[in-house]
C-alpha cells in the first residue's frame, strides 16, 4: 500500500527527472530539425515540459542505429539466458522507480496516481518478466522426415521492428510490445504517442542502464502523420506492431503496401459487449464490474464494456444499481489517492467525449452523469449512462473512449448474440450467467478476441490480448506474442 497523500506527490513533481530527447544509440539527443512541442497535463492543467517533435530524419537515424545494432548480434545472437538477464535487471529497476513512473503516467494521460501505482506500473513490470523468464524456456523443432534427412525449424528474429503505441495505457502498451520483441532478440524504434511520450523515454533510461546495448531501444517521441507515418513507410522496418485506432491501423496497412510489405499487426478499437442474463450469479457484483468496466481508466480502454446488453426482467433493478456505483465515482484529482475516475487525456479528446454526449442528450434517456467538469484542467467527465438508445445511434456503434455506457435491453439469448455481435468491432466481450452450458454456447457465438465469463476485461500476460474484424489481427502477450517478432526458418540437412 503506498502511503503518499496527493500533496507528496505534487512535492515529488518537482523533483521529477523529466529528460526528454530522441533516443538513438543509448543517447538522447534534440530532433535532427530541433522542433519541440509542449507535453500538455491534463492533471495539472499545464505543460510538463517540451518535448523534441521526432519526424522522418529522426527515424531515419534511429532505424539505422536499431539496424547497426541488429547485424552487430551483441543482442540478436546472445544467448536466450543472457537476454533475460537483461530484461530482469530492466524490470528491477523499474520496481526500484516505480513511484516516479507512475507518477509521470499520471501528469501525461491524468489517469488515478492509484491505478498508476496499482494496476500500470506492476502490469508493465510483469510482462518484462514474464517474457524474459519465457525466453530460455522455449525449443525450436526437429520436422518429421525420413532417415537421411534432418529438417530442424527455428524461430528467428526479424530484425527491426517499429511499435507505435497509444496514450491510454501508455507504458503498459510500450511493455506489451518491447518485452517479446527485445526478448526475442529483435532492435525496436518505439513510438508513443505525443501526449504521452514521458514514460517511453523514462523506459528507454532504464533499459540503458540493466545494460541493454546501444542502438537495441531507440524512442522516437513526435506526431502520427510526421514520425508515425515514417516508421511505417521505413523501407528498413521489418514489421510494425501497432495499438491505436481502427482509423490509423488501417494506415499503416497502406504504408506497408506502398513500401516494403513489411508486416504490420494491429490492436485497434473495440464496442465492447457486456450480456447479462437473468440468471447472473449477483446483481451486485455484476453492477461493480459493469461499471469497473466502462469507467475505469475514464473509459479510456480499447476493451470498454461500453455496450451492456441486459435481459429486460432485470434492467430497471441493474440501472438502479449502476447509478449508485456511477455516483460514487465521482471524477477527483488524479493526484489524490481516493480518486477513482481522473482526467480524460486532453480538451480536445473531451471535447470529443462531450459532443457524443450531446449529441444523444435529445434521442435518449440519460440515466446519470453527462457534465464536463473543471478540476484540475478542463477535462473531466462524470460517469455518464444512457438507455433506451435507438440501436443504429453513433454512440451505439462507435468507439467513445471516455466513461460513456449506453444499456440495450434483449428478451432472448438469440437477441443478445445478434446484438452483441453487431458491430464492426470483436475485441472483448462478457457474459454474466449461471449456466455454464449457455455461457459457452454465448462465447463460442461471440466474435471477440476474449471472453469473460462472471467477470470483466480478463487478462493476463499468459492469455494471449487481440481482437477480431476490424478490432485488428496479431495478438499481444502471452507466447503467441513471438508470432510477431519471429519468423520461421527451416533448415534442411541431407546426411
Ligand atoms: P491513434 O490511432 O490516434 O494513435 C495511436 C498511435 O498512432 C500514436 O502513437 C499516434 O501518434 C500514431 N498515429 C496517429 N496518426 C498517425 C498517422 N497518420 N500515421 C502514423 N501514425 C499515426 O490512437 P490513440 O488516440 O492514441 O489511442 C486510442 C485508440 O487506441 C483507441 O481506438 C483504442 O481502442 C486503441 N487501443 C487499442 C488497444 C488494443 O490492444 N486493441 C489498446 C489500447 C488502445
Amino acid at each position: 500500500m503506498n502511503a503518499m497523500e496527493r500533496q507528496d506527490w505534487e512535492a515529488r513533481v518537482g523533483k521529477l527527472d523529466l529528460t526528454a530527447g530522441v533516443f538513438v544509440n543509448g543517447e538522447f539527443e534534440p530532433a535532427t530539425s530541433g522542433a519541440t512541442y509542449p507535453d500538455f497535463s491534463p492533471t495539472t492543467g499545464g505543460t510538463i515540459t517540451e518535448i523534441p517533435a521526432g519526424d522522418q530524419d529522426d527515424v531515419d537515424r534511429a532505424v539505422d542505429a536499431a539496424r547497426v545494432s541488429f547485424e552487430r548480434g551483441d543482442w540478436s545472437k546472445a544467448a536466450p539466458a543472457d537476454r533475460k538477464e537483461v530484461l530482469l535487471r530492466l524490470a528491477d529497476l523499474m520496481a526500484e522507480t516505480s513511484d516516479d513512473l507512475a507518477l509521470l503516467e499520471t501528469l501525461d494521460v491524468g489517469k488515478p496516481i492509484s491505478d498508476a501505482i496499482g494496476v500500470d506500473v506492476p502490469g508493465a513490470i510483469g510482462v518484462f518478466r514474464w517474457y524474459a523468464e519465457a525466453i530460455d524456456k522455449i525449443y525450436d523443432e526437429i520436422a518429421p522426415t525420413g532417415p537421411g534427412d534432418l529438417a530442424l525449424v527455428t524461430r528467428e528474429p526479424l530484425g527491426v521492428i517499429g511499435a507505435v503505441v497509444p496514450w491510454n495505457f501508455p507504458l503498459d502498451m510500450a511493455a506489451w510490445k518491447l518485452a517479446p520483441a527485445l526478448a526475442a532478440g529483435n532492435s525496436v524504434v518505439l513510438k508513443p504517442a505525443e501526449q504521452s511520450p514521458l514514460s517511453a523515454l523514462r523506459l528507454a533510461d532504464l533499459a540503458r542502464r540493466a545494460g541493454l546495448p546501444d542502438g537495441v531501444l531507440n524512442v522516437v517521441p513526435g506526431f502520427g502523420p510526421t514520425a508515425g507515418q515514417a516508421l511505417g513507410r521505413h523501407p528498413d522496418v521489418d514489421a510494425v506492431s501497432f495499438t491505436g485506432s481502427t482509423e490509423v491501423g488501417k494506415l499503416f496497412l497502406c504504408y506497408a503496401g506502398e513500401s516494403n510489405m513489411k508486416q504490420v499487426w494491429l490492436e485497434c478499437g473495440g464496442k465492447s459487449p457486456n450480456i447479462v442474463f437473468d440468471d447472473t450469479p449477483d446483481l451486485e457484483r455484476t453492477a461493480d464490474m459493469a461499471a469497473f468496466g466502462i469507467f475505469f481508466n475514464q473509459g479510456e480502454v480499447c476493451s470498454a464494456n461500453s455496450r451492456l446488453l441486459v435481459h429486460r426482467a432485470i434492467k430497471d433493478e441493474l440501472i438502479e444499481l449502476l447509478k449508485e456505483r456511477a455516483s460514487a465515482s465521482a471524477p477527483g484529482h488524479p493526484l489524490d489517492p481516493s480518486t477513482t475516475l481522473g482526467a480524460l487525456v486532453d480538451p480536445h479528446h473531451t471535447d470529443r467525449v462531450m459532443a457524443y454526449i450531446e449529441e444523444t442528450r435529445s434521442s435518449a434517456r440519460l440515466v446519470t452523469g453527462g457534465e464536463r467538469l473543471t478540476i484540475s484542467s478542463e477535462c473531466f467527465v462524470t460517469p455518464t449512462i444512457f438507455d433506451e438508445v435507438p440501436p443504429d445511434h453513433r454512440i451505439v456503434r462507435e468507439e467513445v473512449f471516455g466513461p460513456v455506457l449506453v444499456v440495450i435491453p434483449f428478451d432472448s439469448e438469440e437477441e443478445a448474440v445478434t446484438i452483441a455481435n453487431d458491430t464492426d468491432y470483436g475485441l472483448a466481450a462478457s457474459v454474466w450467467t449461471r449456466d455454464l452450458s449457455r455461457a459457452l454456447r454465448v462465447s463460442g457465438a461471440l466474435q471477440a478476441g476474449t471472453v469473460s465469463v462472471n467477470t470483466v476485461d480478463a487478462l493476463s500476460p499468459a492469455t494471449p490480448f487481440g481482437g477480431f474484424r476490424q478490432s485488428g489481427f496479431g495478438r499481444d502477450l502471452s507466447l503467441h506474442a513471438f508470432d510477431k517478432y519471429t519468423g520461421l526458418k527451416t533448415t534442411w540437412i541431407k546426411y
